[in-house]
């Protein structure tokens, strides 16, 4: 039914082969960028369009993140793309208030390998695929992941009804913490000094012993990571996700290389898998509720630490198919007027809307899910159902708005039984003393 949160590149390092004309822009620490104003620090991630790094402002002394995209012509045609939707976002938004990611400046510079149109951003800390990561693949407590969603929700509803713009690719991956866990890696709490020159000594600049020693230990923790996970699992002993007290938990929505007005969607196939809608996978026309299924997948993953659909192709049957097999077996059949109603329907189904190749399906309802597989409390289990069901409708039109999700008890609820099982557990060993002083006094 679902699989390890694992969205997003598990590759280390941006493909060195991509360091071409039509590529990457080699980056030393110390580089400047438009005329002397953005000195570069260190590298933060890097994507399929581009590599980010941690850059200085000389003109206002901020940390920012710096996206210096390919140079080939498909590349700069979307970073145009992602510039004109980041700059609605940010002139709708004078106070930065809607939790979605800033654009602070833009231009062009030119390399070796061409001109890269460059994208100057707030800096801002992991992704929430990180969190569940350092998290250990754990669900989050209730009361974390209700503080992600209303920060998601806010962002959304600010995409959708005030912009009419439709992200397209919501994932944990494009969800970024405000701050970084790590406070060590966050420039002003660590109170870094920036680097206002190239280091001296260092004609090679980027690919340095330590940047390939700090490869070779990164490697090397994940290694032990892995075995320590593999033996917790032989054991069977039971994981446990890490105290996460402390850590802010705002988010903003980043990633705008895919996202579109809604009355211009240019692309019939959008999202990443796992988070694909059933409407985009039937080629059934979209508008924003794509995003609404996205963010209940993405809810789930916090709640749980696992992708809620993981489709595989198999023998006979392909991807998609699957995909659409998952989403009946959680959430019932498909209503035959939805499931024959698409542009790719007639691969899939039949004319009474019963999948062709994938014939039995074990029905496993969210809230029957959340308590067998994830131990959810009953009262948690359908609570949380009650929330993120209208949000995997198949009808999209029947889906909740972000506006609506926002008015949903469940993001208010203070006191969830995760919380009130620890309170249990103490009235427990209240109760178990309160036991023993009773017996001692009965003897
Ligand atoms: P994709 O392949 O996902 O389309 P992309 O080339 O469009 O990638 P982004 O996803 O925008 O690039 O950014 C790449 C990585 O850079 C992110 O995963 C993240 O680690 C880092 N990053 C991006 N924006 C920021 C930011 N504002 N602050 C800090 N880090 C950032
Ligand atoms: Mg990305």
């Amino acid at each position: 039914m679902s699989c390890s949160s694992s969205s997003g590149s598990e590759e280390d390092e941006e493909a060195m082969d991509w360091y071409r004309k039509g590529g990457y822009h080699a980056v030393r620490v110390g580089d400047q960028f438009a005329g002397g104003r953005y000195i570069a620090q260190r590298k933060l991630g890097w994507g399929q369009f581009s590599t980010v790094w941690l850059a200085y402002d000389t003109r206002t002394s901020d940390f920012v993140a710096l996206k210096i995209q390919k140079s080939a012509a498909q590349f700069a045609e979307a970073a145009l793309h992602e510039i004109e939707v980041l700059s609605a976002i940010a002139n709708g938004d004078p106070s930065n208030s809607k939790y979605v990611v800033r654009l602070v400046d833009h231009f062009k510079h030119n390399g070796p390998n061409g001109q890269h149109l460059c994208m100057v951003l707030e800096f801002l800390g992991d992704s929430i695929l990180g969190l569940i990561r350092y998290n250990r693949y754990e669900g989050l407590r209730l009361n974390k992941v209700r503080e992600l969603c209303k920060c998601i929700l806010i962002g959304l509803d600010y995409l959708h009804r005030e912009l009419g713009i439709i992200h397209s690719d919501l994932k944990p991956e494009n969800i970024l913490l405000i701050s970084t866990i790590d406070p060590t890696k966050d420039p002003v709490r660590s109170g870094l000094t920036p680097v206002l020159e190239k280091p001296e000594g260092n004609p090679n600049g980027g690919v340095t012993t330590s940047t390939i020693e700090k490869k070779l230990k990164r490697r090397a923790r994940r290694a032990v990571a892995k075995i320590s996970e593999r033996r917790a699992s032989m054991g069977g002993a039971a994981k446990s996700g890490r105290n996460l007290d402390g850590i802010d938990m705002r988010c903003k929505v980043v990633d705008f290389g895919n996202a579109c007005w809604a009355d211009k969607p240019f692309s019939e196939e959008i999202q990443t898998r796992q988070y694909r809608a059933p409407e985009v996978v039937l080629q059934a026309g979209y508008s924003f509720p794509v995003d609404m299924w996205s963010f209940a997948c993405t809810a789930f993953e916090l709640a749980t630490g696992d992708m809620l659909f993981c489709p595989k192709g198999g023998q006979g049957f392909s991807e998609d198919e699957d995909h659409l097999a998952l989403m009946m077996e959680l959430l019932g059949k498909m209503p035959r007027k939805i499931a024959i109603g698409g542009a790719r329907s007639k691969d899939y189904f039949d004319r009474h809307g019963d999948l062709k190749r994938i014939r039995r399906l074990k029905f496993w309802p969210l809230d029957r899910l959340l308590v067998d597989k994830y131990k959810f409390s009953e009262n948690d289990a359908r609570e949380l159902a009650e929330f993120l069901c209208p949000l995997f409708d198949f009808a999209p039109e029947k889906r909740p708005t972000a506006q609506q999700c926002l008015q949903h008890p469940w993001l208010n609820l203070r006191n969830s039984t995760q919380d009130g099982m620890k309170d249990e557990a103490n009235l427990k060993n209240v109760d178990v003393g309160m036991s023993n002083l009773q017996i001692k006094v009965g003897k």
